[in-house]
C-alpha cells in the first residue's frame, strides 16, 4: 500500500499519545529508538498519535515536542498526527472489509462482559477474549458497528531484537480484535501498522508494554501486504513496587530545566553506564558520547527495571 523506502536507510520513530507531559518512562522509549536510529546514520521522525480524541489532555502534544526539542531531539521532516490520517486509516478498514478479512460487529462491551462471567470468552489483561459471534454478521445490525479483523488460528510470532523471539496465539489470548470502535475512531492497532508502514519506518523501537500487542500488528501488516519492520521493545520503567510509571507519577516528569540530567538519568536506566561527569557536560556533549556508546545488547531480555529517582547524584 505504501511506498517503502530502500532498506538500506533505517528510519526509527517515536511516537507518543499526548495524554499528559512527556514522563520518564516515554523518554526511555525516544532515546533508546533516538540512538539506534542514529548510530545506524538513519532517520528519527516523530509522529504525535492523537488519535483517541476523548483522552487526549489539550496542549499535552505541544508540550512533548517543546520538551524533545529541549532535550536536543531532532527529527527528520515534519511531525505527522494521526488525526489528519483517518481516511487512510478508513480505506485500509474498507480494503479488509471488501477482502472478507474483517466483519461488522454489534457487541457491547457489557454482553461480553457477561459472556465472561459464564466464561465463553476470557479476560486476558484488561482485554476480553472475543467470542466470535458476530463473524456471519452483526447480531443486532441496527445498532452502530465496531469492525474486527478475522485472526487466523494458531500463534503468532515476532523475533524481538532485544526480547527474543515472541509468540502470542491471538486467536485464543484475544480473538478477532477492533480496528474500528464503535465511537468510529480507528483502533491504535491498525493505525500504528498503517503509520508505520506510511513513513517507510524499518525499526520500531519502544517500550516492552507493547511487546504483547506485537503480534496484533504483524497479523495486519500481512494481511495488509505491508513490509513487518525490525522491532526492539526496551525495559518499561517501573517504580520500587514494580507499577509502570504513569503520565500522573509526579516522580517521573521531566524537569526541563535540567535536559542533561534528564537525558543522563535515561541512558543510565537503559544500562548504558554513562560517566558521571557528562551530567555537568552540555547537552552536544553527552549526545555524541551516547551515540558513540550505545549499546541496545545490554538490555537483552529486560522486560522492566525500577527507576532510581534523584539518589547519589547530589543533583536533587
Ligand atoms: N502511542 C503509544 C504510546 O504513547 C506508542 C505506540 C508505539 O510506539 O507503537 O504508548
Amino acid at each position: 500500500m505504501a511506498d517503502s523506502p530502500g532498506q538500506s536507510t533505517y528510519r526509527g520513530r517515536f511516537a507518543p499519545s499526548p495524554t499528559g507531559p512527556l514522563h520518564f518512562g516515554s523518554l526511555v522509549a525516544a532515546v533508546g529508538s533516538y540512538l539506534s536510529a542514529r548510530q545506524a546514520r538513519g532517520e528519527w521522525l516523530l509522529r504525535i498519535e492523537d488519535l483517541d480524541t476523548p483522552r487526549e489532555v489539550p496542549g499535552s502534544a505541544d508540550s512533548i515536542i517543546r520538551t524533545l526539542a529541549t532535550l536536543g531531539f531532532e527529527w527528520t521532516g515534519s511531525i505527522l498526527r494521526q488525526s489528519s490520517r483517518r481516511d487512510a486509516y478508513e480505506a485500509a478498514t474498507q480494503h479488509l472489509l471488501n477482502k472478507g478479512q474483517a466483519f461488522l460487529c454489534s457487541c457491547t462491551r457489557s454482553e461480553l462482559q457477561a459472556a465472561q462471567a459464564v466464561a465463553e470468552c476470557l479476560l486476558v489483561g484488561d482485554e476480553l477474549r472475543y467470542p466470535g459471534w458476530c463473524r456471519r454478521g452483526p447480531r443486532a445490525p441496527e445498532r452502530k458497528t465496531a469492525v474486527r479483523v478475522i485472526v487466523p488460528r494458531g500463534e503468532t510470532a515476532v523475533t524481538d531484537l532485544l526480547q527474543g523471539r515472541f509468540t502470542v496465539d491471538v486467536s485464543a489470548e484475544v480473538g478477532d480484535f477492533v480496528i474500528r470502535r464503535r465511537d468510529g475512531l480507528h483502533a491504535y492497532q491498525l493505525a500504528v501498522v498503517i503509520d508505520d508502514a506510511f513513513q517507510g519506518i524499518t525499526a520500531v523501537v519502544r517500550g516492552a508494554d507493547l511487546l504483547h500487542s506485537t503480534p496484533r500488528q504483524v497479523i495486519l501488516y500481512r494481511m495488509l501486504d505491508l513490509l513487518v519492520p525490525d522491532y526492539a521493545h526496551l525495559p518499561v520503567a517501573t517504580d520500587v513496587n514494580g507499577i509502570k510509571l504513569s503520565k500522573s507519577a509526579g516522580a517521573a516528569a521531566i524537569d526541563i530545566a535540567r535536559p542533561t540530567y534528564e537525558v543522563w538519568r535515561a541512558l543510565e536506566f537503559l544500562r548504558q553506564a554513562p560517566p558521571p561527569e557528562l551530567r555537568r557536560a552540555g547537552l552536544a556533549t553527552l549526545w555524541e558520547w551516547a551515540i558513540q556508546h550505545w549499546q541496545p545488547k545490554r538490555l537483552n531480555g529486560l522486560r522492566q527495571a525500577t527507576i532510581r529517582v534523584g539518589r547519589e547524584d547530589g543533583l536533587t
